[in-house]
């Protein structure tokens, strides 16, 4: 039997930007640290992490603007509409992470938990039984 490996698309706000990945999706989480907050305008951020050879830029990488947001990680928005789009850090130096929100295909990979839980903000809720993560790594199983 073939195996059938699912590809998908993402883009930007503009389409100036367009990706493509294929699966597996190694893991879907909303993200609540206080970086994501800022660099998105948002109570937390969707992403969903993919091996880097899985992944291309398949239209207007000249679109993409990278900014280092801390000594080991940096985030890649449209330069034409701003959307944020990318995030890379050699702390998952396989991996290229996506917006979720951005993937234009039917992906069925659910979201498996919510990591940096300890900032998340209290005026916005989602998922309120998916397992939080936190401390240090952000990934760290939280009690509560
Ligand atoms: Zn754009
Ligand atoms: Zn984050």
């Amino acid at each position: 039997m073939k195996t059938q490996i699912k590809q998908h698309f993402a883009s930007c706000l503009c389409q100036s930007v367009q990706l493509s990945f294929a699966e597996p999706v190694n893991w879907i989480a909303h993200c609540h640290c206080t970086m994501c907050q800022k660099a998105n305008g948002a109570a937390f951020v969707t992403w969903l992490g993919i091996n880097k050879e899985k992944f291309e830029i398949t239209k207007g990488k000249s679109y993409l603007s990278w900014y280092q947001s801390s000594a080991d990680a940096s985030r890649a928005h449209c330069k034409n509409c701003g959307t944020p789009m990318l995030f890379t850090s050699s702390r998952w130096k396989d991996e290229v992470h996506v917006s979720r929100a951005l993937v234009d295909t039917t992906l069925s990979h659910p979201v498996d938990c919510h990591a940096f839980y300890d900032t998340h903000v209290n005026w916005s809720t989602t998922d309120p039984d998916l397992p939080k993560r936190g401390g240090q790594s952000g990934t760290e199983p939280l009690n509560e």
